[in-house]
């Protein structure tokens, strides 16, 4: 039985890597400050023996009083209105909360791995993107508070590697959706779900010609397990490769939703990618990961969620 620290695991993609390590039999201790995570998120666990919630803020010093093998660091906000809405705490996680993680993974000799973003290309000028591109980001935009601290993440995290020997891990994780996360997190996909199921005007950005590609979280976080458990040290690209535009996302939600939205077209907030892509040739050949989901049966699986939650109901 091996022991795990997630930090932000009550979060959407924490929860399900709390929920993916403890069914495979081990010891999961979720680390987080519910800024915009949920203990209903943990519910599903909170009975397990070897799951424990430690409610604390991991940009002050974490400490663990057993063994640890492997620290996944997931805090930080992840939805652009959340990080808007938060600015100092997302510098201050991916900056303090990322040399505090890297501190406990030293201390234990544990596997340490970053959740990076493909918002370090920021408004990328290569595309698809690959892991070699060194990115188009403004640091003092309204994005450049989450775009440098997760580079300044990688750039901590690979330094630990050179200095300490940690073995470092860094996923570059591409818009990934599912259930679990927040109805009303600002993002694309909960946004056009739960603006369907009221059957309220779906709120495009700009002229929703901006593209991305959205991958289902159970590809994500079998993509993460395969990268813990390798011997990569260099950052590794996860996505689905199918590129869509936003406008095309709206679209698809009202088909899949059978909904009378209609499509109301608002400003594009300032330094919004106008395309992204993820080039997975590192992941199929050195993980042999590869997403299986598409995107209407992993949006029929959300919709689904969200359903089940109360989305859209008067
Ligand atoms: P989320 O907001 O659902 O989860 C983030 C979690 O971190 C929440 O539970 C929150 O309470 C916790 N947290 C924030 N600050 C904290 C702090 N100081 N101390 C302890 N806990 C803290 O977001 P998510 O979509 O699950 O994203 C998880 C991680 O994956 C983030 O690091 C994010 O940058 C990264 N990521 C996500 C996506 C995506 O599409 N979902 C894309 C790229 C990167
Ligand atoms: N977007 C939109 N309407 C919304 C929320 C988002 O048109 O209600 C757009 C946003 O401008 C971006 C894309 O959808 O171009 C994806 O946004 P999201 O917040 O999901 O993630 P991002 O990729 O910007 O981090």
């Amino acid at each position: 039985m091996k022991t795990l620290v997630i930090t932000g695991g009550a979060g959407f993609i924490g929860s399900h890597l709390c929920d993916l390590f403890l069914r495979e039999g081990n010891r999961v201790l979720c680390v987080d400050n519910l800024l915009t995570g949920t203990e209903e998120n943990l519910r599903p666990f909170l009975k397990n023996e070897r799951f424990s919630f430690l409610r604390h803020d991991v940009s002050k010093p974490i400490e663990i009083g057993e063994k640890v093998d492997y620290v996944l660091h997931f805090a930080s906000p992840a939805s652009p209105a959340d990080y808007h809405a938060y600015p100092i705490q997302t510098l201050k996680v991916g900056s303090l909360g990322t040399h505090n993680a890297l501190g406990l993974a030293k201390a234990k000799k544990a596997v340490f791995l970053l959740a990076s973003t493909s918002e370090v290309y920021g408004d990328p000028l290569v595309h698809p993107q690959r892991e070699d591109y060194w990115g188009n980001v403004n640091p003092i935009g309204p994005r450049g508070v989450y775009d440098e601290a997760k580079r300044f993440a990688e750039a901590i995290a690979l330094a630990y590697h050179r200095t300490h020997a940690v073995d470092v891990k860094i996923v570059r994780i591409f818009n990934t959706y599912g259930p679990r996360m927040r109805q009303n997190d600002g993002r694309a996909i909960p946004n056009f779900i739960s603006q369907a199921l009221a059957g309220e005007p779906i709120t495009v950005f700009g002229q929703g010609s901006q593209t991305r590609s959205f991958t289902y979280v159970d590809d994500l976080v079998r993509g993460i397990r395969a990268l813990l458990f390798s011997k990569l040290n260099e950052p590794v690209n996860l996505g689905n490769p199918r590129e869509m535009t936003v406008l095309e996302l709206a679209r698809l939600i009202i088909e899949l939703t059978g909904s009378p939205s209609r499509i109301d077209f608002r400003d594009l907030p300032q330094d919004d990618p106008r395309v992204r892509q993820p080039d997975i040739t590192r992941a199929r050949t050195k993980l042999g990961w590869e997403p299986a989901v598409d995107v209407r049966a992993g949006l029929i699986k959300t919709i689904d969620y969200f359903k089940s939650i109360g989305a859209g109901a008067k």
